[in-house]
């Protein structure tokens, strides 16, 4: 195996990681598929390295040991192109860069495997989705009425029936986020009650796993 190249368990976990699809948020292309033989496949793929496997390359980090550059860590599934892209361009694409788009495929491909396909909420019993859309009103109601980024506010609504029945439908890192002792102001154009606008984008995505809208 050339040293250039991750080892094949981890160019496995990093392809499945994101559902076989580019990282690259501007791409996001499929990277397999059949091929003409009915017993194979088309992979056009790629384990990318964020920092590079050998000094000279690009992002080569000298502070990474040898398997640290050969880990799944160390390692963002792109398709071909972007491949070549990032690697003639590392001054653009930067470690923080992929990292984050890595982060963000990551949490899409996690998404995708929770949402119901197309359809399936119309074979939900209508009794079923009135009580969920019932549960959204009352969720949403009760999370644009508080303002939760208050301490005081805070220990209230993690400790209140409506945090307990939403609780178990969030996403783990929102979960994080919402009872981190302090959320950061992260900015943006929803003002700076980070909690609020994090709950209000959760309960319309569980809206949307729900078959709601
Ligand atoms: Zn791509």
């Amino acid at each position: 195996m050339p040293p250039d190249k991750f080892p094949p368990r981890v160019i496995n976990t990093l392809a499945k990681r994101v559902g076989f699809h580019c990282s690259n948020p501007g791409c996001g292309k499929s990277t397999s598929g059949p091929r003409t033989e009915s017993d194979a496949a088309v992979n056009i793929g790629v384990g990318a390295h964020i920092t590079a496997a050998s000094p000279g390359g690009p992002r080569f980090d000298r502070g990474k040991s040898q398997s640290q550059r050969a880990s799944v860590a160390n390692g963002i599934w792109l398709c071909q192109n972007c491949a070549k892209l990032i690697d003639n361009d590392s001054s653009r694409y930067t470690i923080d860069v992929l990292l984050q788009w890595k982060q963000d495929a990551e949490t899409k491909a996690r998404v995708a495997i929770e949402k119901p396909v197309l359809g399936v909420h119309f074979q939900v019993a209508p009794e079923l989705a009135t009580r969920r859309r019932d549960q959204i009103a009352e969720w949403r109601g009760a999370v644009v009425a508080e303002k939760y980024d208050f301490v005081d506010c805070r220990s209230k609504f993690l400790s209140s029936e409506i945090y307990s029945s939403l609780r178990p439908h969030l996403l783990p890192e929102v979960i994080k986020k919402i009872e981190a002792p302090r959320t950061f102001y992260i900015g943006g154009a929803r003002g700076d009650n980070v909690r609020q606008y994090t709950l209000l984008d959760e309960i319309a995505r569980i809206e949307r796993q729900w078959g709601l809208i």
